[in-house]
């Protein structure tokens, strides 16, 4: 049997002892399998979902390939949205602690150029983003990969259906041909093995068994009659669940928009996900998502990627997928870390066939149930019981977390348990409070409690 001990791996001392302190005991499965043919240099294709630990995987890859004397960007870690992108570099940063100097930087799109040209400038070790806008950078010669050694492709599925075929190829055609490249993917629709065979040498496969380990999730198949209003359904499930926090996949944007804005009329705390969205929406939906300040989130599968939730209790299928991959993806957004969850899907008559390629990838037999009864609709709806604030000065205006909630907190009013989660950006900066005590914060924060300065703050409307 395979050592789980990441001391039994040839990797440098000093990012081992980091992983002890970031309390990584043992290798997951997929790291178990993938980690020692990624430090002997091979190419590795690896089926591997969010949460599995994938990000580690590469990360330990490309930061032992790494030589932090030599100023040149020498790893490319291409990911399909900016959130994950975000993530992959924030994991890469934590795991590179143990060396000093090494510089990451993240090219996403949606996002202004200046500051990424700035920082182009200034030189990087790893990059981090998304196709369009590395291929941007690469064709105004801002970016130059002859000195890369590492080439990541994250969810290179969701690159392929987000359309980001041939940045990729003008991406591969200007990375040098010696070079180690690691391909992971939830799923491996037809498209991928071909580009795997041009751009890969002899890569080794791996396929983790415990990929589907769906059993802390309970999952519940709703039988539903014909001609039965979906919103309705979903209702019911929302009253009888009563999640903090969940999840509706739909399938197409218009889906998703129209279902949030049939909840919203009735009254949820509501937000939708999708590719039509403004970066900047993305972001704001994102957040007041995670901090529980709205608590239900209705997204598209792709727009869910790069939603990084721990405790989110409950997903429901608008529709069962037509991939049974997709399906696994998305209940395994709930029951993670250990914790329990449930997940929902709406059966309609006709997507029987669907439930069967399901129990036949997990190996489970489903019984259909019927919808809770209607007279649930009738209860109250539950509110969140938070709400963020959105206060003008971030990173550039030396905001730090501690100064927010020593303003809010200071000379009474408001306590620490009652302020939830604080997230800085580069000049602004988002602030998780209680509903109750909203008013009380605004004002302590316009009346320059914040650094002794006064700074616009406003309540984002949910
Ligand atoms: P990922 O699948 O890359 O999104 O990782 C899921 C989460 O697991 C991240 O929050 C990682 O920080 C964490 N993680 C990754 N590897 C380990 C490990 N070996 N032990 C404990 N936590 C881990």
């Amino acid at each position: 049997m395979q050592s789980t001990a990441f001391s039994s791996l040839k990797l440098n001392p000093a990012l081992v002892s980091n992983l002890a302190t970031l309390g990584y005991e043992s290798m997951t499965p997929i790291q178990a399998e993938s980690l020692p043919q990624i430090i002997d240099g091979k190419d590795v294709i690896a089926q591997a979902k969010t949460g599995s630990g994938k990000t580690a995987a590469f990360a330990l890859g490309l930061l032992h390939n790494l030589d932090v004397k030599k100023f040149r960007v020498q790893s490319l870690v291409l990911c399909p949205t900016r959130e994950l992108a975000d993530q992959v570099a924030k994991e890469v940063r934590k795991l590179a602690r143990g060396i000093h100097n090494i510089k990451v930087l993240t090219l996403c799109g949606g996002v202004p150029l200046g500051p990424q040209i700035g920082s182009l400038e200034h030189g990087a070790h790893i990059i981090v983003g998304t196709p369009g806008r590395i291929e941007d950078h690469l064709n105004r010669n801002r970016l130059n990969l002859d000195n890369l050694n590492t080439l990541v492709l994250d969810e290179a599925d969701r690159m392929l259906e987000m359309g980001f075929q041939s940045a990729l190829d003008l991406i591969f055609s200007l990375c040098p041909p010696k070079r180690q490249t690691l391909l992971f993917s939830a799923t491996f629709p037809e498209q991928i093995k071909p580009i795997a065979k041009r751009i890969m040498n002899d890569p080794v496969t791996i396929e983790v068994a415990e990929a589907h380990n769906t059993e802390t999730i309970e999952q519940l198949f709703y039988k539903l009659p014909h001609d039965y209003h979906r919103t309705s359904a979903v209702r019911l499930l929302l009253a009888q669940h009563k999640a903090a926090s969940s999840v509706i996949f739909c399938t197409t944007k218009i889906e998703t928009q129209d279902l949030a804005d049939d909840l919203h009329s009735y009254g949820y705390s509501v937000m939708s996900l999708h590719g039509d969205l403004e970066q900047r929406d993305r972001d704001q939906t994102l957040i007041q998502f995670a901090n529980k300040s709205v608590s239900v989130l209705v997204a598209t599968d792709v727009a869910a990627r790069g939603l990084d939730i721990d405790s989110l209790d409950l997903v429901i299928n608008y529709h069962v997928s037509r991939d049974p991959e997709v399906h696994v993806h998305r209940i395994g957004r709930t029951g993670r870390a250990g914790g329990k969850g449930v997940a929902c899907s709406l059966v309609g008559e006709k997507e029987l066939n669907k439930v069967a390629r399901i129990e036949t990838l997990l190996n489970i037999e489903v019984e259909t149930i019927e919808l809770p009864p209607v007279a649930l609709l009738d209860e109250p709806l539950q509110q969140p019981t938070m709400t963020t604030l959105q206060i003008d000065g971030g990173k550039k205006q030396k905001v730090r977390a501690g100064d927010i909630l020593g303003a809010l907190t200071s000379q009474g009013g408001i306590t620490g348990k009652e302020v939830g989660k604080i997230q800085i950006y580069d000049t602004w900066a988002y602030v998780a409070v209680e509903r109750k005590v909203a008013a009380v914060a605004l004002r302590k924060i316009a009346e320059g409690k914040l650094k002794g300065r006064s700074f616009r703050v406003r309540q984002l409307s949910s």
